[in-house]
């Protein structure tokens, strides 16, 4: 396969409109079915390692206006098969980011010109927009790397011909000149890697009991159930759960009196629980287990006299309710720094704990200077840093070591999945966090044959797998899975929900 990317643009405006740029062969491909079968079979023969259509396009969903840029997800026209055209969120992506409004579907290819009724009847079908060509130059493809993109001329409500489609039709062409230069990142990604996969990834024991505690209580009770604050820090897991019946609210009073509550993974301070009694809430606790032994730990220290030092952030939730636990006797210590000027009133009776997603090598740190301050200073039996944690940051040097970039699934609301961001840059990887595929930058992945997935503790594992198809899109992919450990932990679930 030769370095190039073989453009069509069906006509001579459309292909007017693209910059020339280097390694791009761009062929105009007349407009319709016929001209375009010729095309794309004069295609198979250039030598290019990816295929792209550009062109201008038909809006069908009333979403779309004159100058949206529409990837195709897939490419449909009668009589065949649809055609797939994965990946094409992170050329959307990279859309967006120039500024460009940008939508990913189905583009079904006509024989001829659909007027508005005609499209609007295509509306239930879940088409985006319509065009004469794509379909067809598609076969050009034939294994190589495909994108799709279209520039929306006449809105759903608008017939081609309308006098106001002139002047649509010199913003699309605008647009259509600026999305191709998200095309040539995209090109620029193009390529055969290697993706490395750190295991453990992915969900931990806290995070799937307490999703399945949610779910339990919506079949039991039935919706809604409410939820205080996110189960667990992960947008897809909060989307898909609000989706099915579940409430999020952020404190209590949103709740109404004898309705039922589900605590967060991250759990609660006393004052918390005492608020629900007095509001007669039906409460279930989806504290993990392990967060919960940091709250017994916090109980028996400040029961014994003792100062102590919660290391962790300032805001986290799961901070907050430990803290709670004795608001008098706890010191939040975020850092190295802050553990060097902390100050006590008697340095005897001392203890600490820490959050249980910090990152060890730090929070280690951190521990040493209280340490070399303290002496007596006394620690939890075991580690408050879960298994979950530690395995994750484990996995993930281990892939970090070796790739040229690093994805870590996750939300921005996720300590763990930063700290995993973190680790990996300490390993000297380029590493990202991201919500999903649509959040991948296309630049990051240019001369990166190696690339590091993993996912934090709340996300799902399903969103990793979407990220392999989507560099799959950008060329073959060689997955291999590098497991540090494994993992059997289980929690039970609480009496509440058990049947
Ligand atoms: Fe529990 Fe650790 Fe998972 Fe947090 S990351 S829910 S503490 S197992």
């Amino acid at each position: 396969m030769t370095d190039g990317l073989l453009v069509f643009a069906p006509l001579r405006v459309e292909a007017a409109a693209l910059p020339k740029r280097p390694g791009w062969t761009i062929v105009r491909s007349g407009m319709g079915p016929a001209r375009a079968r010729i095309a794309a079979a004069r295609g198979l023969a250039v030598e290019a390692r990816a295929v792209a259509v550009v062109g201008l396009c038909g809006g069908v969903s009333p979403e779309l206006r004159a100058g949206d840029v529409v990837c195709a997800s897939e490419l449909r026209r009668e009589g065949a098969a649809p055609i797939p055209v994965p990946g094409s969120a992170l050329l959307a992506a990279a859309l967006k980011r120039r500024g460009l409004r940008a939508h990913v579907g189905p583009i079904l290819s006509v024989e001829r010109i659909m007027g508005p009724a005609q499209r609007h009847a295509l509306e239930n079908e879940g088409v985006l927009a319509v065009d004469m060509e794509s379909a067809w130059l598609a076969d050009a493809a034939d294994g190589r790397p495909l994108a799709v993109l279209r520039v929306v001329i006449d809105a759903a409500d608008r017939n081609l011909f309308d006098p106001r489609t002139l002047v649509a039709g010199a913003h699309a062409l605008r647009s259509l000149r600026r999305a191709s230069g998200a095309l040539a990142e995209w090109s620029e990604a193009i390529g055969p890697r290697q993706v490395l996969l750190a295991s453990p990834r992915s969900f931990c024991a806290g995070v799937e009991r307490a999703i399945e505690i949610v779910e339990l209580a919506l079949a039991q009770r039935g919706a809604p159930v409410y939820v205080r604050k996110q189960i667990v820090h992960n947008e897809h897991v909060v989307a898909d759960l609000e989706r099915r019946g579940a409430v999020f609210v952020e404190e209590l009073d949103e709740v109404p009196e004898e309705a039922t509550v589900v605590f967060s993974a991250h759990g609660v301070s006393p004052a918390v629980r005492s608020a629900a009694q007095e509001r007669r809430l039906d409460v279930i606790d989806a504290t993990c287990p392990l967060v919960s032994k940091v709250h017994a730990e916090a109980r028996h220290f400040a029961d014994d006299g003792d100062t102590i030092f919660l290391v962790g952030h300032v805001g986290h939730e799961e901070v907050e309710g430990t803290h709670g636990e004795a608001p008098d006797a706890i010191r939040i210590v975020q850092d190295v720094h802050e553990a060097e000027l902390v100050d006590i009133p008697n340095p005897e009776r001392v203890s600490f704990l820490t959050q249980t997603t910090l990152a060890v090598d730090e929070t280690n740190e951190v521990v040493d200077v209280l340490r070399g301050r303290f002496p007596l200073l006394r620690g939890p039996k075991t580690d408050d840093i879960c298994y979950a944690t530690t395995n994750r940051q484990q996995s993930v040097r281990a892939v970090a070591e070796q790739a040229d970039v690093v994805l870590v699934v996750g939300s921005q609301t996720s300590s763990n999945s930063l700290r995993l961001v973190e680790v990996a840059r300490r390993e000297g990887a380029r590493a990202y966090l991201v919500d999903d595929e649509a959040d991948v930058d296309v630049a990051w992945l240019r001369n990166a044959s190696a690339v590091g997935l993993t996912a934090g503790a709340s996300a799902p594992d399903e969103l990793v797998h979407r990220l392999v198809a989507a560099l799959g899109a950008l060329g073959a992919v060689e997955v291999e899975e590098r497991t540090t450990t494994t993992e059997s932990v289980q929690f039970r679930l609480p009496r509440e929900v058990r049947q």
